[in-house]
């Protein structure tokens, strides 16, 4: 590289080189992906001890940088995209959304509201009405109607907003203390509602989370919903907002949305589905059913950065009444003023989310759609769902484990039981079944308790697995949990 006058951080040759590079090197990690670890097995601190202390003076070679990543921060990576990555839940990933999110990257529009960029808001208009197509989503979330569709970065934003939304609403319909505000919820709701709710000024005091039991499958009861709402009716509180879950983070339950969405609808209960996990699966029509109910939300999330082949971040939020969202989100500010926007014929997508610039996150959704196709997608959904099955059959002819729960999707919950074995052996086994199995390198699994019960969770999911890495996987339990059993029997 020349000198300072004559660098130009975009130049399109260098550009083009440097991407070839970078692509050959993604690819290679690709090829190599089942020769590293999983899990990452480095200590705290590894990288921060390896680096320079301080930023490079000069320009460097991205061959240079290569090399440092390779050595120094592929250690560091949990493979996600690993075939033997079966934790939490996956993120996958595909060849269509790598090249969205270069275009997406590389024109790098901002889009913050219609004119900023046309094509940016048009396209994710577009995206999300194909998805409401796709899910089979009530018409009134569509922007054909009062209702309409964003891409948020994470559910969690779709929380805060919803949740804003719901207070704003409730605020302007009659004068209420924001103390006096209930929102609504299982035990098995994902923890960033809590957080959310902190977020919007709603007091943790002021979250009901209801418990579930495993005889229920670990779903919302409509009874306790409704006791818990008439209590606080009782007690002079306003119910603002339930959250309902469609495939909960640790058994991926489905809660009873018809039957909840009534109840919450007699008292006037802002009511959100978050699908974030099981959502995808609704482009099955073997799996819609799954969604009955949806229609008497107000509002409705899934994530493509789960199981739809689209990486972080992308969260699709539906809601019923646009208004609700803009008019608890929008500013008027003088330098974004235009005549477009005046019109108020356009969607100003500023208004519907937290932060004013967004990325043209519509643009790999796209891809991806259009380089899979429905039935591309629907297949990687059924494969996942047959792998997950036939794992969970293995699993509950072999009287060594317990299915938890009965699998509703691609996720299946276990745990090791063992002859005259108490719950807490049963526990310790299963949590050395799990630390056994992880420290292979070989396959990652993640685990929650749930009523004290300590359960492995396999979260089939990942793009490149296959039906042998399923099988890989039911050889290992088996074999760690024979050592297992045998050493247990010794101690006894
Ligand atoms: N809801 C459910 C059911 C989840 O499983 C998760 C994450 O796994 C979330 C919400 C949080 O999603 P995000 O990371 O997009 O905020």
């Amino acid at each position: 590289m020349g000198s300072h006058a004559m660098m130009n951080p975009l130049d399109p040759e260098e550009f083009r080189r440097q991407a070839h590079v970078v692509v050959d090197f993604l690819a290679d990690y690709y090829l190599n992906i089942e020769n590293y670890p999983v899990c990452s097995q480095v200590e705290p601190g590894y990288l921060t001890k390896t680096m320079p202390q301080s930023a490079p003076l000069q320009p460097e070679p991205i061959e240079t940088i290569l090399q440092d990543v390779q050595k120094h921060i592929i250690p560091g990576l949990t493979h996600w995209q690993s075939p033997g990555f079966f934790g939490y839940f996956q993120s996958n990933a595909s060849t269509g959304n790598f090249l969205g999110e270069m275009l997406l990257t590389g024109f790098n529009s901002v889009g913050f509201n219609w004119l900023a960029s046309p094509a940016a808001t048009e396209l994710e208009i577009v995206v999300m009405e194909w998805l409401l197509k796709l899910l089979q989503l009530p018409k009134s979330f569509s922007f054909s109607s009062d209702g309409g569709g964003v891409i948020h970065g994470s559910t969690c934003e779709s929380f805060v907003c919803t949740l804003v939304a719901a207070r704003e609403k409730k605020l302007s319909q009659r004068e209420a203390d924001l103390g006096k505000l209930v929102v609504y919820c299982s035990d098995q709701t994902h923890f960033s509602l809590q957080k959310g709710c902190r977020v919007v000024g709603i007091s943790p005091n002021n979250v009901r989370s209801i418990q579930t039991k495993k005889s229920m499958n670990f779903q919302l009861s409509p009874d306790a919903l409704l006791t818990a709402i008439e209590s606080d009716v009782r007690a002079g509180l306003i119910p603002l907002y339930v959250c309902l879950t469609l495939g909960t983070t640790s058994t991926t339950a489905v809660d009873p949305l018809l039957a909840l969405s009534e109840i919450a609808k007699r008292f006037l209960v802002w009511v959100h589905v978050d699908a974030a996990y099981a959502g995808s699966a609704c482009i099955c029509p073997e799996f819609r059913h799954f969604l009955d109910g949806v229609e008497g939300a107000n509002s409705f999330s899934f994530n493509p950065h789960k199981w739809f082949l689209t990486t972080l971040d992308c969260c699709c939020l539906w809601v019923k009444d646009q208004s609700d969202l803009t008019k608890a989100l929008s500013n008027d500010y003088e330098l974004l003023k235009n005549k477009a926007s005046d019109t108020k014929n356009v969607v100003d997508y500023k208004d519907w989310q937290i932060a004013l610039s967004r990325r043209f996150r519509a643009m790999k959704l796209w891809m991806v759609i259009r380089s899979y196709g429905v039935t591309g997608l629907q297949e990687v959904i059924r494969k996942h769902v047959k792998l997950a099955k036939h794992f969970e059959a293995l699993l509950i002819a072999d009287k060594r484990f317990e299915v938890v729960v009965p699998r509703n999707f691609a996720t299946v919950c276990f745990k090791v039981l063992a002859p005259n074995a108490s719950n807490e052996d049963s526990k310790r086994l299963t949590e050395t079944l799990l630390d056994s199995l992880n420290a292979s390198g070989l396959v990652y699994m993640t685990h929650v308790v749930r009523e004290g019960v300590y359960v492995i969770r396999v979260a089939i999911g990942a793009t490149l697995t296959e039906e042998k890495h399923v099988r890989m996987l039911w050889d290992m339990v088996q074999e760690h949990t024979t050592h297992l059993l045998a050493s247990f029997a010794d101690i006894e």
